[in-house]
């Protein structure tokens, strides 16, 4: 018997969506000597994940800004021999996590220096200048707030305190 697809949730315009089987496509495609900068990249990811994903018709282009966006991390993690992305632990809740508020972001950068954990990041593939988004929200520590604290804006909120109780409460504790 096949072993099961892999199973992730990236960012997706502004919400997380999970996708099956995007490791095993990156993989194949990066195995393949495919580069994130080749003029059909985003058609060949777009075509493979909507194998075995739907893809709503009128999100084609976020989910091509976004999966290009991951596989250029999956080709660096590979070079440099990282680990590569935090994906979702089936044990944990993790709902404890920001959300950034685009219209109010202006780039600044403020808060990027503060996560230790590299939950942030410049959209656009990093244009300096360009709005901050939540890349690896399931990396962020549980109760920290301090990016939040960070960003005189107001562009990010943190779930109420409740939510970490309720984390406490499904991972019976362990963190
Ligand atoms: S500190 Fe706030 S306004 Fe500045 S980049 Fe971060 S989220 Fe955007
Ligand atoms: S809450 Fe803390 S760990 Fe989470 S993204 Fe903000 S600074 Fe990083």
């Amino acid at each position: 018997m096949s072993s099961p697809l892999s199973y992730c949730q990236i960012l997706i315009g502004r919400s997380m969506t999970g996708l099956v089987g995007l490791q095993e496509i990156m993989d194949e495609l990066a195995e393949a000597g495919v580069s994130a900068d080749a003029p059909d990249v985003s058609q060949k990811l777009i075509d493979a994940v909507g194998k075995h994903n739907y893809v709503p018709r009128g999100a084609v282009d976020q989910y091509e800004a976004a999966l290009v966006r991951e596989y250029r991390r999956h080709l660096q993690a590979r070079e440099s021999g990282e680990s590569g992305r935090v994906w979702r632990d089936p044990h944990k809740a993790h709902n404890w996590y920001p959300t950034i508020f685009a219209e109010k972001c202006d780039g600044c950068g403020d808060c990027l220096p503060v996560c230790a954990r590299d939950v942030l990041a410049r959209a656009d593939d990093g244009d300096a200048g360009s709005v901050v988004i939540v890349l690896e929200p399931y990396a962020c520590s549980e109760g920290c707030q301090l990016c939040a604290r960070a960003c005189t804006r107001g562009a990010i909120v943190m779930p109420p305190r409740e939510a970490l109780h309720r984390n406490i409460a499904v991972s019976g504790g362990r963190h």
